[in-house]
């Protein structure tokens, strides 16, 4: 970080700023040149808040020279990413799909459909226990018992479970219950729970809240990287439009972006970006297409009667062929 220095300043008001600059702990230098007085951040500058150092009377402009994310970034050539877990790869050169219903509705049509896409080759189920609905009246999802369900599908079945945390006092049910923990969108600034996913030692999937810039995305997964955890994967899941006649638009230039810039695994969900199941395919195609690093896809046997998000669920006969086309587009981009 630089900070240009106004050309009149007391000495008062530069000594207000040093102190500032001493208490949250950064290195810095004055330099001073015939254009201008500067202040050079040395060390810790993402320790320092712009807007605040902006308001300082002895400061013209303060400008970030580097990342406020530090963990998250791909800056000084860091390695990327790969999360690993019961012999999955998430990262790399994987293209990881994630696949299963909205919500855990019943016990022995989730099982089934576990199976039939298992037999398909997926082997991390996706299905929420506890759902964040706009409506109190809404279905909210079978809490407790729908993790029971997770943990038979995940030892009677063998596959890996993402699900998602609501509320941090669930935290240690949810953890007892997935492989992967989910924050979903509207979590993704409760900074308390992202602070207690990053003290947990299983990768968490971070939504991108719809109207949320990709910098504040990346914070938000720098909340948990910061606590320890640094098994983030990052899911782009459409952002706020108003241009078209869909609420919300896939955002695949804000997923690459956040892919240069980060050294975490970006996976799209194709179905709450698209909405309705008649989107979905082409959405995940196209994610596979931009070499991302997988897909999460809602999929449900009955979508009609679906409890929750039926509308954009698309069919398990639909769901493989999706896979057969990600294969070819896969090998299309090998060459
Ligand atoms: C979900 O994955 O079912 C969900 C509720 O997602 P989001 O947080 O993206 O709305
Ligand atoms: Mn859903």
């Amino acid at each position: 970080m630089i900070i240009i220095l106004r050309r009149k300043t007391e000495q008062s008001d530069i000594d207000m700023l040093r102190q500032y600059l001493e208490n949250k702990g950064v290195e810095y230098e004055i330099v001073s040149t015939i254009e201008a007085n500067f202040i050079k951040i040395k060390t810790f500058a993402h320790l320092l808040d712009l807007k605040h150092i902006n308001q300082f009377s002895s400061v013209l402009k303060a400008v970030r020279l580097s990342t406020s994310a530090p963990l998250v970034s791909s800056e000084k050539g860091k390695k990327r990413k790969v999360i690993e877990l019961g012999g999955v790869k998430i990262g790399g050169d994987e293209f990881t799909v994630i696949a299963g219903p909205c919500s855990l509705e019943d016990e022995v049509l989730f099982l089934n459909l576990v199976k039939y896409l298992k037999s398909a080759g997926v082997r991390i189920i996706r299905a929420g226990a506890y759902k964040p609905r706009t409506s109190p009246y809404s279905f909210q999802g079978l809490g407790e018992k729908g993790l029971d369900i997770l943990q038979k599908a995940s030892t009677e079945l063998g596959v890996l479970i993402v699900t998602e945390i609501m509320d941090v006092r669930d935290m240690d049910l949810v953890y007892r219950s997935s492989d992967i923990i989910q924050v979903g969108m509207r979590n993704m600034r409760n900074y308390s729970l992202l602070k207690e996913a990053g003290k947990q030692d299983k990768p968490v999937l971070l939504k991108r809240a719809s109207d949320a810039t990709v910098d504040e995305w990346l914070l938000a997964a720098e909340y948990i990287l910061n606590e320890g955890n640094m098994n983030v994967i990052l899911c782009e899941r459409g952002v706020t439009n108003s241009l078209s006649c869909k609420s919300v638009i896939l955002d695949l230039n804000g997923a690459l972006e956040v892919r240069n810039r980060s050294i975490l695994p970006v996976i799209i969900d194709p179905s709450h970006a698209g909405a309705d199941r008649s989107l979905v395919p082409a959405l995940a195609r196209a994610s596979a297409a931009a070499d991302l690093d997988g897909i999460m896809v809602e999929v449900h046997t009955s979508p009609k009667t679906a409890l929750s998000d039926g509308f954009q669920a698309i069919l398990p006969e639909d769901f493989k062929n999706l896979l057969s086309d990600i294969g070819k587009i896969r090998n299309a981009l090998k060459g």
